[in-house]
């Protein structure tokens, strides 16, 4: 198959508006199906954003759309738009029939994109739901079983339900794959395919891919999953926010914390996300910072997903003023007035800058993004500065600005996974294939239990089997759980 090679593409010359502004056509010129144009005016929605002005014709069409934007340009609703049209006018459709799946990397776009449906979708009398691992599994699944018409999932527990026949992926008409790069960072793109080939053919249903960048890989990804996808494009001039003031301080790892919190005296800051590069470096900042009476939390990958959510919640209502996070949290979240961005780290990948930046300053409003450039990572900055196009300005630190630090240490807590002793554990996972790699990973004897009780979520499996529960643990939005064996 081919991509259609008529690009059309904005470019964003400084004399137009940012790809962010809703400028454009109205949508009352669309003609829509009456209740969608209600439920976009009550939204807030009255004129398209560029990605949306490119998108939407196309979709109304029933052509499939490859889009290269990104999150805050109005990607969302450029692929709901024409979905709903399409779902109102279908006469033939048999209502609580999954019609549509959306697939996104991260529970948190899940949520958003469910959240953005049900606003502009809120007089269309269509079932929505979310679908995402970590919690309410059997609520879900009723849910499912109840009928829907809108799916937004997350792979690992839509390949669950689908196994289970919980899930019919033969129903689809409208697929939406989201964030397609990301969904190759998270290691998610097996799990993708394993999807795609199970949904009717390519012309069959109309299909519509959105990603940051379309690069080689998730180009090639339109190619095999797609009907001659018509190609759109919004890419900021500059890569950054034009209305981000950065900043960059040299300084070396070992006095990183210290300049960190000067930062936080200094600057007028009224939320904050700080980024690094690793999971263990979250833990330590979070743990420092609230020794120094900072109201502020971790999250990153390993976090118990409802107590993920619950965080983001807290930091999204102005609850909590601190976040420390990874590039996890980097993606796809739709935070206002994060006042400061604040790069503990500098990224390995560049784009991750951009990400991580693109926190602040959303919606037109005045942000900040500190970066601290230390030893460590320093080998970092000219891929992100040739990334960028730009040098980022250099700040010097004046020895004030390095506050002391004599709160006590952090110590890693021990790791779940690392029980062991006399015991043989089993090591529970709804999935096959994890226990595989997790065989692999521990490197130790782990006994494979996949048979019965597969697919069983873990409370399920454990009265059953009549063993102790000892503990569980979140990886990959799927949990494991580690028990005693008798
Ligand atoms: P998205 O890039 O789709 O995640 O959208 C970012 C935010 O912009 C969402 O919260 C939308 O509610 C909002 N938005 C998108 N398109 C429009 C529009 N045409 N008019 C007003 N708000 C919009």
């Amino acid at each position: 198959m081919e991509t259609n090679e008529n690009v059309t593409t904005a470019q964003n010359p400084p004399h137009q508006p940012s790809p962010e502004a809703p400028v454009g056509t109205p949508f009352a010129d669309f003609n829509l199906p009456e209740p969608l144009l209600r439920g976009l005016h009550e939204s807030g929605y009255e004129r398209c954003t560029l990605i949306q002005e490119q998108a939407i014709p196309l979709g109304l069409q029933g052509l499939d759309v490859a889009g290269e934007a990104q999150t805050g340009t109005g990607k969302t609703a450029a692929f709901l738009v024409p979905i709903f049209a399409h779902l109102l006018r279908d006469k033939s459709r048999t209502p609580g029939e999954p019609n549509v799946l959306i697939i996104s990397p991260t529970r948190e776009l899940a949520l958003q994109i469910m959240q953005d449906a049900q606003a502009i979708g809120r007089h269309l009398g269509l079932k929505m739901l979310a679908v995402f691992g970590g919690v309410d599994y059997r609520k879900q699944a009723q849910a499912l079983k109840e009928g829907v018409d809108l799916v937004a999932a997350t792979p690992g527990r839509l390949i669950d339900y689908t196994k289970q026949g919980i899930f019919n992926p033969r129903h689809i008409k409208y697929l939406v794959v989201d964030e397609a790069d990301r969904l190759f960072d998270m290691g998610f793109i097996a799990d993708l395919r394993w999807i795609l080939r199970r949904l009717p053919p390519y012309d069959k249903r109309q299909s519509m891919l959105f990603s940051a960048t379309l690069g080689y890989r998730v180009l090639e990804l339109t190619y095999e999953f797609m009907n001659l996808p018509r190609r759109v494009s919004v890419m900021p001039q500059t890569r950054t926010v034009s209305q981000v003031t950065q900043e960059l301080y040299h300084c070396s790892s070992f006095e990183k914390l210290n300049l960190l919190l000067g930062l936080l005296k200094h600057e007028d800051w009224s939320r904050v996300m700080i980024f690094t590069n690793t999971k263990r470096a979250v833990d330590r900042l979070a743990f420092k910072l609230q020794a120094h009476g900072y109201p502020a939390e971790g999250t990153s990958g390993d976090i118990n997903q409802v107590k993920r959510l619950k965080l983001m919640e807290r930091f999204k209502s102005g609850e909590l003023k601190i976040l420390v996070a990874t590039n996890v949290a980097a993606r796809g979240l739709h935070i206002e007035d994060v006042s400061h961005v604040i790069n503990y780290d500098v990224p390995s990948d560049p784009e991750d800058y951009v990400h991580r930046v693109g926190r602040t300053a959303r919606a037109g409003a005045v942000g900040k993004a500190i970066t601290l450039c230390c030893d460590e990572y320093a080998t970092h900055l000219p891929y992100v500065e040739e990334f960028l196009g730009d040098k980022i300005p250099v700040v010097f630190a004046e020895d004030e600005l390095f506050l002391p630090d004599d709160t006590p240490e952090y110590r890693r807590p021990p790791r779940q996974a690392q029980i062991e002793g006399q015991f043989r554990w089993t090591l529970f996972s709804g999935f096959a294939q994890d226990l595989q790699r997790l065989l692999i990973r521990f490197n130790r004897p782990v006994i494979p239990f996949h048979s019965a009780l597969q697919n069983t979520p873990i409370e399920g499996c454990l009265p059953k089997m009549g063993v102790q529960f000892q503990s569980a643990f979140i990886r990959d939005e799927r949990l494991f759980g580690l028990v005693h064996r008798r």
